[in-house]
């Protein structure tokens, strides 16, 4: 059993790392050799927090396990971050347990790899302006993991809060980037790609400002009731998933399926388009919508490389 702690994860992680092994087991799930199992998630009743267990199994990279853990949102007045989650790998020829990793940074890494890999597939080559919507934690990540994809000249952002702007515009100037903060209906018109990166309940990008080409990354909804985006931009989209049951009821495409705007067919699984088995985008003004939920199996694609390359370098350690 090999053991790779939350701060050696975190210095082994790359964004080309993670976006290959996200990319690698989206294609795998299209292909039908890896599935996710159920999610459980259940409030604990105790320190109001919410946990739960998250995994599946990749015939073709050999990773089975899960990621456990969840939100306590006391965390963060000790110190510490309020999602917490743990890795476990087990040797899927005999069920025997391979390797216990930190998942913390590893959960954002994944994220910002699974909107990258829709932006690499789905947007416009000659897509200029990023427009983020969320301030977060995930944001600075998401932001990262997109500018390695196009040639983006300028970033624009909103954010419910306000006083959180100020994250997104040191993200950009880290990057050497212009920043505007602006309203979001003048992120929906001046943006090229969106990501959309936050924890509404509430649309915050209306179907009408929309324009043709944009490609959107829905990031932030992973539960029902959620929303980011105006469900009736579903139905003048052409929409990709990581996993389409996820996303019709955890992702953001909950609300447009649950009103009729978007049936399961017209959903296409990303790893589908990586594969080369389905068409991205068709035309240049084609609306593309990317629901990323988050599977379990990213985390163990991530943590199965992060475990060879920490085994490589003599990072972490054997125990019995
Ligand atoms: P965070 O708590 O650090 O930031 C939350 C963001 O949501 C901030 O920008 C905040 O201003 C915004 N927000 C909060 N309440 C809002 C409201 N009522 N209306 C509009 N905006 C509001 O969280 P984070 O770690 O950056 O995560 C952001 C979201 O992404 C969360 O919903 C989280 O569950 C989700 N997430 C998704 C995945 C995935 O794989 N899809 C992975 C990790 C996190």
């Amino acid at each position: 059993m090999y053991y790779v702690s939350e701060d050696e994860v975190r210095g082994l992680l790359s964004h080309a790392l993670a976006f290959d092994a996200v990319r690698d087991v989206f294609a795998s799930v299209a292909a039908g050799e890896a599935i996710n199992f159920p999610v459980i998630r259940e409030e604990l009743g105790h320190a109001n927090a919410v946990y739960g267990f998250k995994s599946g199994l990749d015939l073709r990279t050999k990773t089975l396990g899960l990621k456990s853990g969840g939100y306590w949102p006391g965390n963060e007045a000790r110190g510490l971050t309020n999602h917490q989650s743990t890795v476990l790998l087990f040797d899927p020829d005999t069920g025997r347990p391979s390797a216990l990793l930190g998942g913390n940074a590893m959960t954002a890494y994944r994220t910002a790899a699974s909107s990258a890999n829709s932006i690499a597939e789905l947007a416009r080559k000659d897509s200029k302006v990023l427009g983020i919507v969320g301030a977060g934690f995930q944001s600075r990540f998401q932001i990262e993991a997109a500018v390695r994809q196009r040639d983006f000249t300028r970033i624009v952002g909103y954010n419910f809060h306000a006083e959180m702007l100020p994250n997104l515009a040191k993200v950009a100037q880290d990057l050497g980037l212009p920043f505007d903060a602006v309203t979001p209906q003048q992120l929906a018109e001046q943006s090229d790609v969106i990501i959309t990166i936050t924890s509404s309940f509430e649309p915050q990008i209306m179907a009408e400002w929309i324009q043709p080409g944009t490609h959107i990354a829905c990031m932030g909804t992973d539960t029902t009731g959620k929303q980011e985006i105006d469900a009736k931009i579903f139905g003048k989209a052409c929409v990709f998933a990581d996993q389409i049951t996820q996303s019709i009821t955890i992702g953001e495409a909950q609300h447009a399926h649950s009103q009729g705007l978007l049936a399961i067919e017209e959903i296409t699984p990303i790893g589908a388009v990586i594969n080369g088995d389905r068409p991205g985008r068709k035309r240049d003004d084609d609306i593309t919508v990317f629901d990323g939920t988050g599977i379990g199996l990213q985390d163990l694609a991530v943590a199965t490389v992060i475990q060879e390359l920490a085994q490589k370098q003599g990072i972490g350690r054997r125990f019995d």
